[in-house]
């Protein structure tokens, strides 16, 4: 979502700024950033005390932080750090403009919630479009669930309405886009109104969006188990454009563990799911996000979890440590984990994720797949594509071969990729 408010803010002054490709050259210096977790949010102080020297060099540059670690320590970042002009939170972006349009010294602070106006502002026109474009259709959270800053940082639950995702949908396909990617920090609740003003679904909405004619792929991210309706899954078994690729977030495979979370489902209740969408669409790549050492996890909750592993088969995954994050429900639980066994539960929860990626992949060997060209791999003549299970192809080609999208026949399979070549 970082991706897609960085393009967002950078259209808002398109006709006054341009990107530049180095501090150097750069008027304003603008630090967008992520506080889902300590380490990302520690990053953030680092980055700015590397930029004192710009500011010394040019005392009119402007250092502006936007983004969920502005949102969460804003004020105290102002105070911490002397070189900051503006600090604005995740639902002020269109103050961006002005902020850069300012000549006075006088520091600015927008923290309010206004996703509304946000979008209102933003508009519906985007200016760049990728083969495969973000489109952020919801923002913010309602679930609390114990370990996460989410409701905090991005506010309450907030669906855009079906023509505004449309519209910009239809502008990103009218200028070479093919892959959308609907996305929210819980996707699957969305539930803005329709044409006539009626509140509707994610299903609906991607019906829509299938009308558009150049639009060959839609996926969406990312999906809360509770949230994931009948209406959905069906629409997995009889859409032509929804890519065959689901990521739906479990966390934990204990009940335990799952209910100090405040997930509101058992790990049956997933399992449930999975077996649903997986009856309808045999072939999709499954994906999840997982936490290990909550406070309170027991040897025998992590075995519940490496067990739920080994009975879904993800294509995909993340996985974390826990970590503290002030203001949610569990940093005041003690966690009694030490890091030595956080870090031996995480390394060997994802030995058992990586061998069931690259078996996944391994499964697509001597098969033809369609690819959305990425970009250039490392080595000369050699190419990225995805896709619709939203594996990265590599393959070689010559540079006047090269299409935007192309049929490869996949030669070999590795956990994070396939190689393949053109057929
Ligand atoms: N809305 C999604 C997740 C959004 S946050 C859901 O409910 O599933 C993205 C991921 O970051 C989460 O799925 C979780 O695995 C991880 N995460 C969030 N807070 C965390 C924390 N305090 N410590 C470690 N990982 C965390
Ligand atoms: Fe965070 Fe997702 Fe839970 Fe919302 S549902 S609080 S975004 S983990």
């Amino acid at each position: 979502m970082n991706v897609y408010d960085s393009e967002r803010m950078s259209d808002t002054v398109n006709k006054t700024h341009s990107l530049v490709s180095s501090p150097d050259n750069a008027d304003a210096i603008l630090l967008n950033t992520c506080h889902i977790r300590e380490k990302a949010a520690e990053k953030v102080y680092s980055e700015i005390g590397k930029l004192a020297d710009f500011k010394n060099k040019n005392k009119n540059l402007k250092i502006i932080v936007a983004g969920c670690v502005a949102q969460a320590e804003g004020k105290a970042m102002l105070q911490r750090q002397p070189i900051i002009d503006a600090i604005i939170g995740p639902q002020k972006y269109q103050e961006l403009p002005d902020i850069l349009s300012n000549k006075t010294n006088k520091r600015k602070i927008f923290l309010e919630f206004d996703e509304e106006e946000k979008f209102f502002k933003l508009g519906n026109s985007r200016k760049k479009s990728l083969i495969s474009s973000f489109i952020t259709i919801q923002e913010g959270c309602n679930k609390f669930c114990s370990f996460c800053v989410v409701p905090f940082t991005r506010g309450a639950e907030y669906s855009r309405s079906v023509n505004d995702v449309v519209e910009e949908a239809r502008s990103l396909c009218q200028n070479g886009c093919k892959e959308i990617i609907l996305l929210g920090q819980n996707v699957n609740a969305y539930h803005g109104n329709d044409s006539r003003n009626v509140q509707t679904n994610l299903a609906k909405l991607i019906l829509e969006l299938e009308k558009i004619k150049n639009l060959d792929r839609i996926s969406y991210t990312t999906s809360h188990p509770r949230d994931m309706d009948e209406a959905l899954i069906d629409l997995h078994a009889s859409s032509k454009k929804l890519n065959p690729f689901l990521h739906l977030p479990v966390q934990s495979g204990s009940d335990t563990i799952l209910k100090n979370m405040n997930r509101k489902y058992t790990s049956k209740e997933y399992l449930n799911i999975i077996d649903k969408i997986r009856k309808k669409v045999p072939n999709i790549a499954l994906s999840s996000d997982f936490i290990v050492g909550f406070p309170g996890e027991s040897r025998r909750d992590f075995k519940e979890t490496l067990n739920l592993v080994k009975e879904v088969k993800f294509a995909h995954a993340y996985s974390f440590k826990y970590s503290k994050r002030i203001g949610t429900k569990a940093n005041r639980i003690d966690c009694d984990i030490s890091e030595k066994e956080k870090n031996e539960r995480l390394q060997e929860l994802q030995t058992l994720l990586k061998d069931q990626k690259k078996n996944f992949n391994l499964s697509f060997v001597g098969k033809e797949v369609d690819i959305l060209l990425k970009g250039k791999g490392k080595k000369e003549n050699q190419f990225r594509g995805a896709t619709k299970w939203m594996q990265t192809v590599i393959f070689e080609c010559k540079k006047s071969m090269v299409k935007s999208q192309l049929k490869l026949k996949v030669k070999d399979a590795f956990d994070n990729c396939l190689m393949g070549e053109i057929v």
